[in-house]
């Protein structure tokens, strides 16, 4: 029989768990500092729980880590990650260093449902959602795991597309009993799947990024067919039912396309759409993917609308690229062919 993983259980699981099994309430408490607090790989490390207690759980569960099977680094010193999940699928996570930062990019679905032009995990489409185990194994298990300052769920997959693993995990690495992350070190970035969207703002005080690229909502469907079901103009109204003036962040991803999404009247129209709404946008340099006839904005062009946004009320930064020479950089996540080779 497979084990049940504990990592991935908040601490009223964990309390039903040692209730279920007959153990004191308090070993509960114990396990999740095991887990979550000491990060250890397996039950016989949790030596405050009795050997008996711990065969018992042995039984039925176990921890449910997992290290990488691969790793790749760029002459930038991005990490690219590749981890097999439970179900026999992969996953890739990006570790990105930088002066006093250290951030894990993450992923939330194995492949992706959403079809965005642009994007290497788009075209792989679809093949399974992660697990909270799944997610936060990512986290807990690359070797620099204790080095994190930051995460970002912008790695394979729309976050709000496996809305409650990811609450879950969000929960569990910000609770006390858990990793007690303050929120304001993590990000989840979605396209702008209203309903997850909606339940994460409610839910969770983690920062919100949205990937917009266009501010026409018929050009914007060209490049992300979420466009149809969750028009962008819907996914601001939401936003602007939320305060973001004061911990909590709201930013906005803005891939700039040669000739596409870069001109004036994208750049005017952009400020136009979010006005009111206290934010940053973020402009990234498309990286180029086989097969998509797409070029990225030449840099004086990326220049001019950061500084057009800026001197607009929008604060604008250019992003620098991380990783495109092991594509691990924004876009360029996919493990198609690994896929292939193990079906
Ligand atoms: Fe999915 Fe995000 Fe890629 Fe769009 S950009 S296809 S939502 S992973």
């Amino acid at each position: 029989m497979d084990k049940i993983a504990l990592v991935g259980k908040n601490i009223d699981e964990l309390k039903d768990i040692v209730s279920e099994l007959g153990m004191p309430a308090f070993t509960a408490k114990q396990i999740s500092e095991w887990l979550y607090k000491k990060r250890v790989f397996s039950l016989d490390e949790m030596t405050n729980i009795s050997a008996k207690n711990r065969a018992l759980l042995a039984a039925k569960y176990d921890v449910g880590r997992s290290l990488p099977v691969q790793a790749v680094e760029s002459t930038d010193g991005t990490k690219k990650y590749l981890f097999r999940t439970e179900g026999g699928h992969f996953i890739e996570s990006v570790y990105i260093p930088d002066e006093d930062r250290a951030t894990l990019c993450v992923s939330s679905q194995v492949g992706c449902k959403m079809g965005c032009m642009f994007c290497m995990t788009g075209k792989q489409s679809f093949t399974a959602q992660l697990t909270t185990t799944e997610i936060l194994n990512q986290i807990m298990s690359i070797p620099e795991a204790e080095t994190l300052t930051n995460l970002v769920f912008m790695g394979m997959g729309e976050p709000f597309d496996n809305t409650l693993a990811m609450l879950r995990s969000l929960e569990i690495l910000t609770a006390d009993y858990g990793y007690g992350w303050s929120p304001r070190r993590i990000t989840v970035s979605s396209i702008g799947l209203i309903p997850g969207m909606k339940v994460f703002l409610e839910r969770s005080n983690c920062h919100l990024a949205i990937s917009l690229h266009s501010p026409f909502s018929e050009e914007r469907l060209k490049l992300m067919p979420i466009e149809k079901s969750f028009p962008i103009a819907k996914v601001l109204d939401e936003i602007r039912k939320h305060d973001f003036s004061h911990q909590r962040r709201v930013s906005f991803e803005y891939i700039l396309f040669d000739g596409v999404n870069d001109s004036m009247r994208h750049a005017v129209e952009l400020v136009k759409l979010l006005r009111g709404i206290d934010c940053r946008v973020n402009l990234i340099r498309f990286h180029a993917i086989p097969g998509i006839d797409l070029k990225s904005s030449t840099p004086e062009k990326m220049t001019f609308f950061r500084d057009y946004l800026t001197s607009n009320g929008v604060t604008s930064t250019i992003r620098r690229s991380r990783g495109e020479d092991i594509f691990a950089a924004c876009g360029m996540l996919s493990t198609l062919e690994k896929e292939k080779e193990e079906a």
